[in-house]
């Protein structure tokens, strides 16, 4: 039997979720609970200056809200700095590390020279050549230093990946990786924070990690983490490097989002403009991933069960906006009732708009009139403002086809009339009474209905006239049909247009 999947994401806490993380995280999380494995959450934040625990908090709640829960963690590696001490002083008695004192300016020039020769700019080992007196020297009399892996003059180091063939794109060359950098420069006082690769492959191989699952902008990463876990003479996880996600054809950048606010790349930024988690999910899961059958929309449970690595692309996933909000409308749509309230309230809320003393479900028939037109919570508020509060102003489009005449006004006064004596206050006792109206003034009844519309609404398109007229309420819907009776006739809305 083959060993229990375990897979970790590991964010570096310097900024929010990004969408891409978050595909990131969630196709781990998915491979573990397709296998029954562990999906550990591991921070790396030995990256003190950058990183902050309002940073961590922010991925956290980003997690926890599309619902990608951990099973180990968090673990964070600025609490690991003993582990990785003892692996670095390991490697060092073997002779597999070795302290180099370059300065950032000379390995700057060196590197200028390499390009000028069209070398290689990899570390030209100055440092090995120093004698064993010289480094004890340089080292005791407080002088900086990094350590530096040695890696191996010949040979080629091949990634187990899922996704590419090994010769022809996951086989790095030994002799071109360059001897890398393990830690940050320090002295023997006050030794230099382990790097990135570095700890990287000491997290992987200490957690039992089966299954790395990131960007494919880590594939050069992973060759250097392999050369480590194979000095360290740890197990080599199988790698996945998920294609790169583009929109437009352009990576996906901060910058966009601050030119077009409307599609940031934070999740937590998609959360606040009334993206639903299901959406996310179902969307993010698409970014590489897709099915044989073609269908699109697949619940968690469904990805769950349909999800493998082997239907993973090799193609730049395209992060195409119209169809996350076509998703996030059907996943709208096909929310429960109660459950698509509880998601609007927030926002209608936070528009000053509060249904706490409507009767009960008026809020759900209210919503579920306009949920067609809406492919985000965010955009509830506008839809729905008409059933909250008076129209401000009417449509001027309507203004002049409906309110011209004075015969307009008469209409509405007498609509009026009409829903003060109806009973019940339901279409059924409604209808035919406009019907009714309508025959009387010799109009049809569209006629009869667009000015009574655009009197309750503002609006010179609503959902079914009875509808809104029931859920305004009598008293409300007369009001309405007056106010915009005695408008008319005080020819406000003639000079206003
Ligand atoms: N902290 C790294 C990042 O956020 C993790 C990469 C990895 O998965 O190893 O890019």
């Amino acid at each position: 039997m083959s060993k229990p999947v375990r897979v970790r994401f590991a964010p570096s806490p310097t900024g929010f979720l990004h969408v891409g993380g978050a595909r990131t995280a969630l196709f781990n999380w998915l491979w573990a609970r397709k296998n029954s494995g562990t999906f550990i959450l591991r921070v790396e934040d030995t990256d003190v200056e950058r990183s902050t625990e309002a940073s961590t908090e922010q991925i956290l709640d980003s997690l926890r809200w599309l619902g990608l829960d951990w099973d180990e963690g968090p673990y964070y590696q600025s609490q690991r700095m003993e582990l990785y001490r003892e692996r670095l002083d390991q490697l060092c008695a073997e002779g597999k590390i070795y302290p180099a004192f370059e300065t950032k300016e000379e390995l700057d020039r060196m590197r200028e020279q390499a390009m000028a020769e069209k070398r290689n700019p990899i570390y030209n080992r100055a440092a090995l050549r120093l004698s064993p007196t010289e480094v004890e020297e340089r080292m005791k009399s407080g002088q900086a230093f990094v350590w530096r892996f040695k890696v191996p003059d010949e040979g080629h180091t091949v990634v187990p990946e899922t996704l590419m063939s090994g010769e022809s794109e996951c086989r790095f060359e030994n002799a071109a990786i360059g001897d890398f950098i393990v830690t940050r420069p320090g002295t023997l006082d006050k030794p230099g924070g382990p790097l990135y690769n570095f700890v990287c492959a000491v997290d992987d191989a200490d957690m039992g990690i089966t299954h790395v699952i990131r960007g494919a902008d880590h594939l050069s990463n992973t060759a250097k983490q392999i050369l480590l876990l194979e000095a360290m003479v740890r197990e080599v996880p199988v790698y996945t490097h998920l294609p790169l996600i583009t929109r437009g054809g352009k990576k996906m950048s901060k910058r966009d989002e601050d030119a077009d606010p409307r599609y940031p790349v934070s999740v937590s930024a998609r959360r606040d403009l009334g993206y639903l988690r299901e959406a996310t999910v179902n969307f993010l899961a698409l970014l590489g991933w897709s099915h044989p059958s073609g269908e699109e929309i697949f619940p968690l449970d469904e990805l769950i069960r349909e999800f493998g690595l082997e239907r993973l692309g090799k193609a730049n996933a395209n992060f195409d906006e119209d169809k996350y909000l076509h998703q996030n409308g059907w996943y709208m749509r096909n929310l429960p009732a109660e459950e698509i309230v509880r998601r609007a309230i927030p926002f209608l809320e936070a528009a000053g708009l509060s249904a706490a003393d409507r009767p009960e479900g008026w809020l759900a028939e209210v919503i579920g009139l306009e949920i067609e037109r809406c492919r985000l919570l965010s955009e509830f508020p506008e839809a729905l403002a008409y059933f909250f509060q008076a129209p401000e102003s009417y449509e001027p489009k309507g203004v002049r086809k409906f309110f011209g005449s004075p015969e307009a006004a008469e209409l509405l006064d007498q609509t009026a009339g009409i829903l003060e004596a109806a009973e019940p206050f339901a279409g059924e006792a409604l209808e035919p009474e406009l019907r009714r109206l309508a025959e009387e003034r010799q109009l049809g009844f569209g006629k009869v209905a667009q000015p009574i519309r655009l009197a309750v609404t503002g609006r010179t398109a609503s959902p079914g006239l009875f509808d809104v007229l029931r859920l305004l309420g009598r008293e409300e819907s007369v009001r309405r049909l007056r106010t915009a009776a005695e408008a008319i006739r005080s020819g406000v809305l003639a000079a206003g247009n």
